[in-house]
């Protein structure tokens, strides 16, 4: 496993890291996620990523438990929460959002749910247009200093809110972002590539991306339906099947999955792993997070790694007219 700074930030992650987005608490129980945390720490991932929002805080509780089950000593990995969506079925107005308020409760919470004394990444999962952006540097800069959060960060944010939010930070003396929390993957490149390439710049922004399979579209599972216990088909999903197959723009998503899926053949190797490989050629992606919802997916997708020769300038110009 190769490490990669964190922006310009002093943090080394690794360049591939571990989510629980739809899996934990609903696919992947804490004995299961226990095996798939083994597996990461044998390949030396040291990044796993949660959410208050992820199953309304129980993703959480199963990786507070499996990570305590393994013992692993606290210096050695680093553990993620986001806060915005809450983690209440019907949160009140104060349960949810970027608040002073909600992001400090979010976060003690988080840290009694995960078994930690402090996130060593904490994000707004979204921007929240009803509170100032000021309010939400002035938070998280207090709950750096408090020891509870070691580095914040944005997920999905616009060009326009990050850039403002290190401006305030910067004028304020105050600890600004590290990092965004974006998608990216061979069909959802704009906005990293083309929106954010002057944060990389102007400020360092480190990145930890997400999906790199789009939801499991680019392992070609989907070109012939919807197989029996993917996560097109479960239950509370039905949004994401719409959007990922049913609606025109999963169709027409589709028509490059199966272009992408015959030129993996034609290249003979395995279209998920040459869709994350593909993701660690941009070297303003910080780390590439994986998500598995059985630890045999997990073991697949590490020997990416291997296919990272196989990008010519050739490969890499066809990749991207297909996609
Ligand atoms: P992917 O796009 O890689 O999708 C992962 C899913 O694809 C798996 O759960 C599995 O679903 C399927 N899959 C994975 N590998 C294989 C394989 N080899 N063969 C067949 N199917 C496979 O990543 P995620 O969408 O899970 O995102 C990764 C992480 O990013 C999340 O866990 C989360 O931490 C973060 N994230 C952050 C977001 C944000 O807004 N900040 C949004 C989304 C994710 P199944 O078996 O059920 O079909």
């Amino acid at each position: 496993m190769k490490y990669r700074k964190l922006g310009k930030s002093g943090l080394k992650l690794s360049e591939l890291s571990f989510g629980s987005w739809v899996t934990f608490n609903k696919q992947v129980d804490h004995n299961s996620a226990e095996e798939m945390f083994g597996i990461c720490l044998d390949a030396g991932i040291n990044f796993f990523d949660n959410a208050e929002g992820y199953e309304r805080g129980k993703s959480e509780i199963v990786m507070g438990k499996a990570l305590k089950a393994l013992d692993a000593p606290r210096d050695s990995y680093c553990i993620s929460s986001k806060v915005f969506f809450g983690s209440k079925d019907n949160p009140s107005p104060t349960q949810m959002g970027l608040s002073r308020k909600h992001i400090t409760e979010a976060c003690h919470q988080a840290l009694q749910r995960l078994q930690v004394d402090y996130l060593d990444l904490y994000f707004c999962h979204r921007p929240d247009p009803e509170t100032p952006i000021s309010e939400t540097v002035w938070a998280m800069h207090n709950l750096i200093t408090q020891g509870k959060v070691l580095y914040w960060g944005t997920s999905e944010w616009s060009e326009e809110e990050i850039r403002e939010a290190y401006n305030f930070a910067h004028e304020n003396n105050l600890i600004p972002p590290s990092m965004e929390q974006p998608q990216y993957n061979l069909l959802d490149k704009e906005r990293f590539e083309i929106e954010y390439d002057a944060l990389y710049k102007d400020f360092g922004m480190g990145t930890t991306t997400w999906s790199p399979l789009a939801s499991g579209a680019l392992t070609g599972k989907y070109l012939n339906g919807i197989p029996d216990n993917s996560r097109a088909s479960l239950s509370g999903y039905e949004w994401l099947k719409k959007s990922m197959i049913e609606s025109d723009r999963g169709q027409e998503r589709m028509v490059r999955v199966a272009k992408l899926k015959d030129y993996a053949d034609d290249l003979g190797v395995n279209l998920a792993q040459l869709s994350i490989a593909w993701c660690l050629l941009n070297e303003n992606v910080s780390t590439v997070i994986l998500g598995a919802s059985k630890a045999s997916q997990l073991v697949e997708n590490l020997k990416c790694i291997d296919l990272l020769p196989i990008f010519t300038a050739e490969v890499q110009e066809k990749l991207r007219k297909l996609s």
